[in-house]
């Protein structure tokens, strides 16, 4: 069994981590490094290492993450002025943790091209 990744180690409470919102399918988390005033990570309970791994079995779960990510950045104040919701997937996309996760960064302007 592949080992348990560091946001279901918070999710069990087995280290802490700074939890914001979390119903039956998932928790989210304030990001501890911000990479922006407000950077909150929304994880599915489910431990799906990524969104390349996601399947037509899996659609139900992941329009829930959108739209809990849309209602935390409503509830934390960013929405109005704008915010950017990220999936690092694999190696070149930047993907440090192996469990999937929507970023929402907002409280600044944000530039694109990302790096
Ligand atoms: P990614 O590079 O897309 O896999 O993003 C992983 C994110 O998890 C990074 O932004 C980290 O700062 C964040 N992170 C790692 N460990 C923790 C933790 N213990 N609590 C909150 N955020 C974390």
């Amino acid at each position: 069994m592949s080992e348990a990744s560091i946001f279901t180690r918070i999710m069990s409470g087995e280290i802490p981590g700074d939890i914001l919102f979390e119903d039956e399918l998932c928790i989210v988390l304030r990001d501890i490094a911000p990479e922006a005033p407000s950077h909150l990570l929304v994880i599915p309970r489910q431990p799906l290492p990524g969104v390349q791994d996601a399947t037509h079995e899996d659609k139900t779960l992941l329009g829930h993450l959108l739209v809990v990510a849309a209602q935390v950045a409503r509830s934390s104040g960013i929405a109005e002025d704008g915010y950017r919701c990220v999936i690092n997937a694999g190696s070149h996309g930047g993907q440090q943790v192996p469990h999937l996760h929507i970023h929402v960064l907002g409280g600044r302007q944000l530039h694109w091209p990302p790096g």
